[in-house]
């Protein structure tokens, strides 16, 4: 079976992937979808097996070296393997994009828009068009920001 996700199904799990133990909430208003539908959401993503479980991240050195000693075996192999505390199963799925501008379904190749570190896309050129008319300045400001985070990581 493939399963087809959209813009908000990715949305949801970026931000799982920040915080696994975000309330729907507080996802709600990140994303600015209601609290209901990010709930539904989140239950077909884990009914449809993309997310595996949402496990706790473990930071070590919180524990005294003595200690760690008494960790079970269990426990140590597991913060040893932790990058992955979000288990999302990739195979079979197909992500549905949807316009950035007009939120219409993109059939063919989607017309990418790029700025920074980050991508949009839209279905025609026109979205496109009008979508960098709408949010100039935010695109501006995010690029500048870009820009100043490069030069501090440089320093
Ligand atoms: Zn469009």
């Amino acid at each position: 079976m493939t399963v087809e996700l959209d813009n908000t199904d990715v949305a949801i799990v970026k931000s799982l992937m920040q915080d696994g133990r975000k309330s729907f909430r507080a996802i709600s208003r990140e994303l600015k979808i209601s609290t209901p539908t990010i709930k539904a959401r989140y239950d077909r993503l884990v009914n449809i097996g993309l997310i595996k479980s949402i496990r706790p991240e473990i930071d070590i050195s919180k524990i005294s070296t003595k200690d760690k000693k008494k960790l079970p075996n269990e426990l140590v192999d597991y913060i040893k393997n932790q990058k992955k505390n979000l288990r999302i199963n990739l195979d079979n799925i197909k992500i549905k994009l949807e316009c950035e501008f007009c939120e219409g379904p993109i059939h063919e190749k989607p017309t990418v828009l790029k700025f920074a570190d980050i991508e949009r896309f839209f279905c025609c050129t026109s979205c496109k068009n009008d979508y960098k008319e709408k949010y100039g300045g935010r695109i501006q400001s995010l690029i500048e920001q870009y820009e100043e985070n490069k030069k501090i990581k440089k320093a």
